[in-house]
């Protein structure tokens, strides 16, 4: 990323409002105010974004309060978080993700060959395979040929586990690879700061990658108008005044921007096969874990 211009910054983990919302936020208290625990660095990116950095990333820990027992939550991750300007579309941004990761797999392979065979000894897997160019697919054809091959799938809303596993498998039939991207995603299924698809407003430009199957990043371009962001903001029932200084940031006036949110022991877990994300962590924290 470096060498592509991007400034690596670091913003806060402790904040005030309620993060980007949801049930998963952790709260405490912060002297004599609320205080919570940042779910991710998005809103501080794009306000650097605002603020006339046109490339930056950070990679820090974020935290959810994920109370399940699933193989690839954890309550505290390490996330790779990007986020950049582009000029006529958000393609510019969703193909420099795409051949970046596609840049990190081959390099993985090349230079960490030994570590690699360290772990395939241990918990044998099979070699990822990752198409270049890599493949890029509509969400509406994407359940289109979920239901060719008998899923059941709502374009308008979300994949579930089950249709994203399906769907994984699909795509390596038919491309041959472990790694796609997926974009155009219906508006329910992003949250609220997501740019509307400006043809058709039951969609958003949006997109997620996957690596065998399951989500590794979700990402998207930001609504960039102020009005527009804070009408998002009420239709998805959240507190306008917690969100005051992230809408101020674009009166100023926001260039077209897009990014997104990787979750690095996540694209570990995948690339080795990993049968959980507690094996890519070295000390997991999870709702049972809280220590060492
Ligand atoms: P999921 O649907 O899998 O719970 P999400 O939609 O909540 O993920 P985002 O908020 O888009 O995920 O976060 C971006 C990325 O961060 C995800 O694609 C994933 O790689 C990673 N991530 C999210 N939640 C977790 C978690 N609890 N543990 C580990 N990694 C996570």
């Amino acid at each position: 990323m470096l060498m592509n211009d991007f400034v690596e910054i670091h913003t806060p983990k402790m904040i005030g409002g309620s993060s980007e919302g949801g049930a998963n936020v952790f709260h405490f208290k912060y002297f004599d105010q609320p205080g919570c625990l940042a779910q991710s660095p998005q809103l501080y990116k794009q306000m650097a974004i605002c603020g006339g950095f046109p490339r930056v990333f950070e990679i820090g820990p974020v935290f959810r309060a994920e109370n399940s027992k699933t193989n690839r939550h954890l309550c505290e991750f390490t996330g790779l978080d990007m986020e950049m300007e582009f000029k006529n579309h958000y393609f510019e941004v969703l193909d420099y993700i795409g051949s970046m990761l596609v840049f990190l797999f081959k390099n993985i392979k090349e230079r960490h060959a030994k570590e690699l065979s360290v772990i395939n000894d241990q918990y044998p897997f099979e070699d990822f395979v990752c198409a270049d160019p890599v493949v890029k697919i509509n969400f509406r054809e994407g359940v289109k040929m979920l239901a060719d091959a008998g899923y059941k799938q709502d374009e308008l809303e979300d994949l579930s586990t089950e249709t994203e596993k399906a769907l994984g498998r699909i795509v390596k039939e038919k491309y041959n690879t472990d790694f796609y991207m997926l974009y155009g995603y219906p508006v329910s299924a992003r949250p609220f700061y997501t740019m509307l698809d400006p043809k058709d407003n039951r969609f958003t430009n949006s997109y997620d990658f996957f690596m065998r199957g399951e989500e590794i990043t979700s990402g998207a371009q930001r609504i960039h108008d102020p009005v527009m962001l804070e009408q998002r903001a009420k239709d998805c029932g959240l507190d306008v005044n917690t969100l005051g200084e992230y809408i101020n940031a674009m009166k100023y006036g926001a260039p077209c921007h897009a990014g997104a949110g990787f979750g690095l022991e996540r694209i570990v877990k995948f690339y080795c096969n990993l049968h959980n994300i507690r094996k890519a962590s070295l000390f997991p924290r999870d709702p049972q874990r809280l220590a060492p």
